[in-house]
Formats: structure tokens, C-alpha cells, sequence
């Protein structure tokens, strides 16, 4: 595949850029997902909270790709009640499964750390027995700030494998991406276009894009990949589908990375994690 491979601190390959699927209709990840493999995308990421599980599953399970050959990503959502106990946990990545139709995923993460709940330790340790199964071929974080993550490497013996974080120009996540790399954790962008809002309108970009005969969004794409950020596009129109995997073929120059990276501003477009129930 022209897509490359970051090597997990568990030795798993993971694609560097793959499919996001997050307000994709179920009826609709199918047709989605099926573009995305057709046009040589083998990651896809999706969540419990997304509720197309099945629809994503559906894509995957009929295709003629070998299963080892896909990447499939899905998260423990935020429990509707209190806390999560260990039983419940196991519980809820077994029907995440089973929507999928898939006996293991590659990658399993938490999806927030309701830091305020206080039981992301309680999660890790029953996704570590998770991981041990074998059912998920490694196992992540999403959403998780520095202190989170010191006390996870503090208080258990797993390294998260991924924190997919919100990342893009306009939020570039220094400090994070930072600690990520001094302790083997992958850097992993979620709205990696900004959601496809003002900062593709950057005349910035325009410019960058025009010199290398791209699009706003492939610049974008091509600044995550080459900072070693794994990336996770998301569209339903085939023609982006095709568009943001056809990053391989440039490659942006240091004046280029530099202009992109002074576009950061401080803009979350997602909630804070520190608050996020
Ligand atoms: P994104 O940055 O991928 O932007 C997607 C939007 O950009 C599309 O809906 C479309 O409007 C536009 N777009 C896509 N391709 C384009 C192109 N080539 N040219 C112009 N516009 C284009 O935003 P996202 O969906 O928020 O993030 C990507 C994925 O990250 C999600 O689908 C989901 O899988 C994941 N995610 C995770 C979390 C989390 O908490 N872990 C939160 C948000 C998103």
C-alpha cells in the first residue's frame, strides 16, 4: 500500500493516515468505507459514541482485504452512568465486536479522561487485560493531557500506544506532541482539517498548495505527516475520500512548514478535555 507505517512501542504498524468516521451516518459508513478501501486506505477510525459500528464492520468484512491487512480503530465511550468498572469495560468492548462483526480490533482507545470521574485507571488496567487477550492488537488514549498521562506511566506498566488528540494549524499541540515522543506514545490528530472550516480558507495555504499543485487540504495533510502525526480525514464524498490519501507524491519544504505551523492560534474546536464529561 502507498500508505506508510509508524511502528506502535508495542512493534504494531499503523498506518499514517486513515479514515474518520465520526458523524457518518451507519446506512452511510458503508458506501464511505468502501471508497476509502477501494481508493487504498486501510486504516479506519471509528467509536462507540458514533454509533457505526455496523455499518463501518459491514465495509470491512465484505471486502476482499485481508483482515490483517486493515487497521481498525474503535473507543470506549464515556459511561452513561457514574463510573466504569472493569466488568463494564469488557463488557462494552465486547459489543463494540460484535456491531463490527470482527473478532479483534487493531486499536482500542478511551475516549475521553473524565479526569473529574476519577477511573481511567480502573479502564487502563481492564483494557491492559484487553490487550493481553489479544483482542485488540494495541490499546490508547484519546484526549488525555500530560498529567493523565504521568500518572497512567506512574501508576500501571502499559505505555499507551496512541493519544489521538485534536490537532491541526490552528491548535498544533506542542507541549503534547513533545511529551508524546520523549516517552514512545504516537501522536494521533483527530480533525486533522480543522473540520473542513476557516483554516482551509487560509490565503496562507493558498499559497503553499498553488506552488506545489495541490489542494489546501492535501498542504494540511502532508504538514501533519511529515511532523510524524498520524492522520484520520474525514469525508463521505468520494472524490475528498480519493483526494486526502494522495499525499505521497510531495513533500513541503521547511519555508512551507514554518509559514503552516505560524497559523497556530489557539483554537480548539472540540471541547476542553479538562472539562469534558
Ligand atoms: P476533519 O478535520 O477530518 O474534517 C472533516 C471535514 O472537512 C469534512 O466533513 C468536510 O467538510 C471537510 N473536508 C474533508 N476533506 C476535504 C477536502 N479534501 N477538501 C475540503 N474539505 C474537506 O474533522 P473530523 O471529522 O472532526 O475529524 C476526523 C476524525 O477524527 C473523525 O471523523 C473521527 O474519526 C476523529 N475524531 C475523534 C475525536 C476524539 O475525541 N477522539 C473527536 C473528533 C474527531
Amino acid at each position: 500500500s502507498k500508505v506508510p507505517s509508524i511502528t506502535l512501542n508495542n512493534g504494531v504498524e499503523m498506518p499514517q493516515l486513515g479514515l474518520g468516521v465520526w458523524q457518518v451516518p451507519d446506512a452511510e459508513a458503508t458506501a464511505a468505507v468502501s471508497t476509502a478501501l477501494e481508493a487504498g486506505y486501510r486504516s479506519i477510525d471509528t467509536a462507540a459514541v458514533y454509533e457505526n459500528e455496523a455499518g463501518t464492520g459491514k465495509a470491512l468484512t465484505s471486502s476482499d482485504i485481508p483482515r490483517d491487512e486493515l487497521f481498525v480503530t474503535t473507543k470506549l465511550w464515556n459511561s452513561a452512568s457514574e463510573t466504569w468498572t472493569r466488568d463494564g469495560v469488557l463488557r462494552e468492548f465486547d459489543a463494540s465486536l460484535a456491531k463490527l462483526g470482527l473478532d479483534y480490533v487493531d486499536l482500542y482507545l478511551i475516549h475521553w479522561p473524565r479526569a473529574m470521574r476519577d477511573d481511567y485507571l480502573t479502564i487502563w488496567r481492564a483494557f491492559a487485560e484487553i490487550a493481553e487477550s489479544g483482542r485488540a492488537k494495541a490499546v490508547g488514549v484519546s484526549n488525555f493531557h500530560v498529567p493523565q498521562l504521568e500518572r497512567l506511566l506512574a501508576e500501571t506498566s502499559l505505555v499507551p500506544a496512541v493519544n489521538q488528540i485534536e490537532l491541526h494549524p490552528h491548535f498544533s499541540q506542542a507541549e503534547l506532541r513533545a511529551f508524546h515522543a520523549e516517552h514512545g506514545i504516537a501522536t494521533e490528530a483527530w480533525s486533522p482539517l480543522g473540520q473542513g472550516g476557516e483554516l482551509l480558507k487560509a490565503p496562507v495555504l493558498a499559497g503553499i498548495a498553488a506552488k506545489h499543485g495541490k489542494s489546501a487540504a492535501q498542504v494540511v495533510l502532508r504538514w501533519h505527516l511529515q511532523l510524524g502525526n498520524v492522520v484520520i480525514p474525514k469525508s463521505v464524498t468520494p472524490s475528498r475520500i480519493r483526494e486526502n490519501i494522495d499525499v505521497f507524491d510531495f513533500t513541503l519544504d521547511e519555508d512551507d512548514m514554518k509559514a503552516i505551523a505560524a497559523l497556530d492560534n489557539g483554537t480548539r474546536l472540540g471541547p476542553n478535555p479538562d472539562d469534558f464529561d
